[in-house]
């Protein structure tokens, strides 16, 4: 619906439609709140259904595919004149979005929440200016705005792609640079050397992938390497300038200055919080100096009615993290004693192979001078891993000394997405090692990767030999 010049007034409105707010916004529902979801969007579902962890996902899946069937002439399955069609992938993609989107307006529907489009801003604290007319007031509001990309460094061109544009997969690029070594970067740099483009990748970091263990990106970035033309770290990307239909690049790196010519560029710099054109000004809201709403373990503000959600309040930008808050900021509104407590949210990097991890890891534990027992095991020595022939990787558990307790779960390898939720189970029911070792996994599954590490770290391993154990 877009409003005309209309005055409501209701009991909770959610500002954002992405997995933050539209699950808010259905929990309200289902707590007898009478509900505003408000999205200047003409579509709900957010950054993550329309531009990012589910069209990126759709075409990972199809880049995927290929590769397997490339690979699997080692098994003796041949396919002659393999091709893909990237207009066709992108209908499906397309598709894909669709139907999801229409899936939540629906489930809106069905809950009688009232789904209103244009851009909201604060008045004062109890009540929103809606673009193109009309103000609501309510009694409380969740702010679920979410994030978007990093303003682009002097000296960049703006006709540069971003994650969006990459996402569109209007064309496929001879040569692509991809600037930014983050799982978007990589993700999306992969999705395009699989689509036939030499894709380049610049990080300004000495590391891909900052926040994760060393390890398990040291496994994944061999793989990387052998699908790209270069991985160049340690290296800044001082100007991008278009010309011919293509881009001149100038790349510092170790004190020299390099220039290099690609015919697109994929800038993947990282996020803010959409907190600028909010009108939080006119309300007690506090952000801090990276533009994120500070809120407390109910996800309340600094005035207690509003909450913030997602991207915009602090912690890592995940959909999974964001519709987990969407529920607890609903549920304090409707009076229930809730906290968001979680000590795992899981972490996933959709590269070939995939990288996971959930609660501790070694840098976290060395930085802070935690003593920790770490149980490895490789998928080479799974018999399901040899059985589909991906044996590439490991599954870590991280565990306490003396208690067994699990604090962290670190995967690497096929499927690693699917798996590390076993090891978020574990660390919130606070499970030991024991639990892990004595639960039967059935065989022969990857899952058992998880028992076998953990029977690695508690010394009672079969499938591997530990020396002294
Ligand atoms: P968003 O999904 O950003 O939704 C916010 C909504 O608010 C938007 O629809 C916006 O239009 C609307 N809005 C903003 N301001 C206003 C306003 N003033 N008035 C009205 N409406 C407004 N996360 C994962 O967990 N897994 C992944 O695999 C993954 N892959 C990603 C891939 C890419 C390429 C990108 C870019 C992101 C990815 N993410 C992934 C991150 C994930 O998309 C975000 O963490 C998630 O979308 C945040 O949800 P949110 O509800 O906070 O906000």
């Amino acid at each position: 619906m877009v409003m005309g010049s209309l005055n409501q007034e209701v009991e909770t409105v959610v500002i954002g439609s992405g997995p933050g707010g539209y699950v808010a916004a259905l929990r309200l529902a289902d707590l007898g709140q009478d509900v505003m979801l408000i999205e200047e969007r003409d579509r709900p579902g957010g950054v993550c259904l329309l531009e990012g962890c589910i069209p990126s996902k759709s075409l990972i899946n199809a880049v995927e595919l290929s590769e397997a069937a490339r690979e699997a002439e080692r098994l003796g399955l041949t396919f002659s004149d393999l091709k893909l069609d990237h207009r066709k992938l992108r209908e499906w993609t397309d598709g894909v979005v669709a139907t999801l989107s229409d899936g939540i307006r629906a489930l809106l529907n069905k809950r009688g929440v009232e789904l209103v489009h244009g851009h909201a801003r604060f008045q004062d604290a109890h009540s929103l200016m809606i673009e193109g007319g009309g103000t609501v007031s309510f009694a409380n509001c969740i702010i679920a705005t979410g994030s978007s990309l990093n303003r682009l460094p002097e000296g960049i061109d703006s006709s540069v792609w971003s994650s969006a544009d990459a996402l569109e997969l209007k064309e496929v690029p001879g040569t692509l640079l991809v600037v930014g070594g983050g799982y978007i970067g990589l993700e999306l740099g992969l999705v395009y050397a699989g689509l036939g483009s030499e894709v380049s990748v610049v990080e300004f970091l000495s590391r891909l992938l900052m926040g994760a263990d060393h390890d398990l990106v040291d496994v994944m970035v061999k793989q990387v390497e052998k699908r790209t033309h270069e991985l160049m770290l340690d290296s800044r990307v001082v100007s991008i300038k278009p010309s011919g239909g293509g881009f001149d690049v100038q790349i510092e790196h170790e004190g020299q200055t390099l220039e290099k010519r690609y015919d697109q560029v994929l800038v993947a710099i990282g996020r803010r919080p959409n907190t600028e054109d909010l009108g939080l000004e006119h309300t007690r809201v506090v952000v801090d100096d990276k533009g994120v709403i500070e809120t407390d373990g109910e996800c309340r503000t600094a005035e207690p009615h509003i909450y913030a959600v997602g991207d915009v309040a602090a912690g890592p930008m995940l959909a999974h993290k964001a519709s987990r808050e969407g529920k607890i900021a609903a549920e304090a509104i409707a009076g229930h004693k809730v906290e968001f407590d979680n000590r795992a949210i899981p972490a996933v990097v959709f590269t070939d192979p995939e990288i996971s991890w959930c609660g501790l890891t070694e840098r976290r534990a060395a930085d802070l001078g935690t003593e920790i027992n770490v149980g490895r095991f490789p998928l080479s020595a799974l018999g399901r891993a040899r059985a589909i022939g991906h044996t590439e990787g490991f599954v870590k558990i991280i565990s306490e000394p003396g208690t067994d307790l699990i604090l962290g779960v670190g995967i690497v390898g096929t499927h690693a997405s699917e798996l590390i939720s076993e090891g978020a189970l574990a660390i919130e029911m606070g499970a030991t090692l024991a639990d892990l070792t004595d639960t039967i996994h059935p065989h022969p599954t990857l899952s058992e990767a998880l028992m076998e590490a953990a029977e690695v770290a508690a010394g009672t391993a079969v499938h591997v030999h530990r020396p002294g154990k």
